[in-house]
This record gives C-alpha cells, sequence and structure tokens, in this order.
C-alpha cells in the first residue's frame, strides 16, 4: 500500500491526518487506531507529510496531476525550498550569487546566477515580510561560481 492508498484508506475509516507545526496529528474516533494502522502511519510519515502540504498548497488543482509522480516530486521540492527561504535558511542547491535590485547580494541556485542584477527574487517576499534573508560573503565565493557570475555581468 502506497502512502496514497494508505491516507485513503484510513480517510475512509474515519481516520484523517492533517499537520500541525511541522508534526503529523491524527484525528480518529476513540479504540479505532490498531497497532499495525499507528505503525503504518509511522512508516510513512515523512510521506504522509509531503501529501498533506501538497494537497494544502495545490488544493483541487492536485488532480491536474493525477500519476504525474515527477511533477509532484517538483512540487514538493519547491513546498521545502519555499519552506527553508521563509525560515531565512539557504536552499542546499543555491550555491551560487546574483544582486537583486530590491534585496542586494542573494544566494540562488546556479541557473540563476546567469541572469544579473535581478528584478526581483525568491528572497523578496523575506524582505516584504521583514523575514532574514541571509547576506552571502562575496569574497568566500567558490571560485568557479564566482567565474560563472562575472562572465554574465
Ligand atoms: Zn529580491
Amino acid at each position: 500500500m502506497n502512502p496514497y492508498q494508505l491516507i485513503d484508506s484510513l480517510n475512509s475509516q474515519n481516520i484523517f491526518l492533517r499537520a500541525n507545526n511541522g508534526k503529523l496529528v491524527v484525528d480518529a474516533p476513540t479504540g479505532i487506531l490498531t497497532k499495525e494502522l499507528i505503525k503504518a502511519i509511522e512508516i510513512n510519515k515523512g510521506q504522509i507529510m509531503e501529501i498533506i502540504d501538497i494537497r494544502f498548497f495545490l488544493g483541487d488543482d492536485l488532480n491536474l496531476y493525477e500519476n504525474q509522480n515527477e511533477a509532484i516530486k517538483c512540487w514538493i521540492e519547491f513546498l521545502q525550498e519555499r519552506r527553508l527561504i521563509e525560515s531565512g535558511q539557504v536552499p542546499s542547491n543555491y550555491t551560487a550569487i546574483a544582486h537583486c535590485n530590491l534585496c542586494g547580494d542573494i544566494y540562488v541556485p546556479l541557473e540563476i546566477a546567469a541572469y544579473s542584477n535581478l528584478q526581483g527574487c525568491m528572497w523578496c517576499s523575506n524582505r516584504f515580510k521583514k523575514m532574514p534573508i541571509p547576506k552571502p560573503n562575496i569574497n568566500a565565493v567558490v571560485p568557479t561560481t564566482r567565474l560563472e557570475l562575472v562572465k554574465h555581468r
């Protein structure tokens, strides 16, 4: 049983799963949760959280991605990246530096570094919300990245 089937099966038994502050909450009628169900939920917890996340984010649009696991995976990665940025942490693939005309120098994925002087960036929403934007140390950049950046300026 994959995590999607598990969630559907649980729902059909009046057991509902939701996320609260990064924790998985199980709403179930008293006495209905067997040891096997709890174990199944625990084993699939990571994927269940991702599914809850993506269902909340996409809503009914999730139906557009039926059987498109690669697209769903991209959305999940996007959400994970978003969450890191919103908490002021640099996603691991943000290995380059670019200049946003509104935020200043910022960490970006290497693909983005080719575009210098961005009109807006993925950190802009942090600026609007007065949340932290990690400031890169220009002198500490991996040399290849720096060369890549300079080449396009
Ligand atoms: Zn920006």
